[in-house]
């Protein structure tokens, strides 16, 4: 077994969407960044990247590479699941936090989870997204950050 953990933030701007784990949340800021900025799916590639040793998601898919502006970060997260499979490894589980001030993401959660067990081929089961805020203490309100811990098998 492998353990993997992933950290990441982006800055909320107007203009752009708010997605995470693939899901796009009505909010009037969206996160800043090269591709879609998926904090939370950014965080879940360095963690498995962690755990396999292969450096991380800047490494893989560069923040100057074209290729990658606007990239939906579900496809970039398929690209290191199928690195993670010619591994010899699958998903154990996957526990993500995010960090938000706002907006409210419980309505949102499900579905983000779903989104990620199927991009993993795994059951819901075996997928946890938490959210929490940080009382108006940190980063978040500014941005909104994501910690990710994996278990491969
Ligand atoms: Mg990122």
């Amino acid at each position: 077994m492998k353990i993997g953990f992933g950290y990441d933030v982006h800055r909320l701007v107007p203009g752009r969407k708010l997605i995470l784990c693939g899901v796009e949340i009505p909010y009037e800021l969206g996160l800043l960044g090269h591709s879609d900025a998926d904090a939370a799916v950014h965080a879940v590639m360095d963690a498995v990247l962690g755990a396999l040793a292969l450096g991380d998601i800047g490494k893989l898919f560069p923040d100057n590479d074209e290729r990658y502006r606007g990239a939906d970060s579900m496809n970039l997260l398929s690209e290191v699941i199928s690195l993670m499979k010619e591994k010899g490894f699958s998903l154990g589980n996957l526990d993500v936090t995010v960090v938000a001030e706002k907006p409210k993401l419980a309505p949102f959660i499900d579905k983000m989870r779903e989104n990620l067990a199927n991009a993993f081929s795994v059951g819901i089961e075996n997928i946890s997204v938490k959210a929490t805020t940080e009382e108006g203490l940190g980063l978040a309100g500014k941005g909104i950050g994501a910690y990710a811990a994996v278990i491969l098998a």
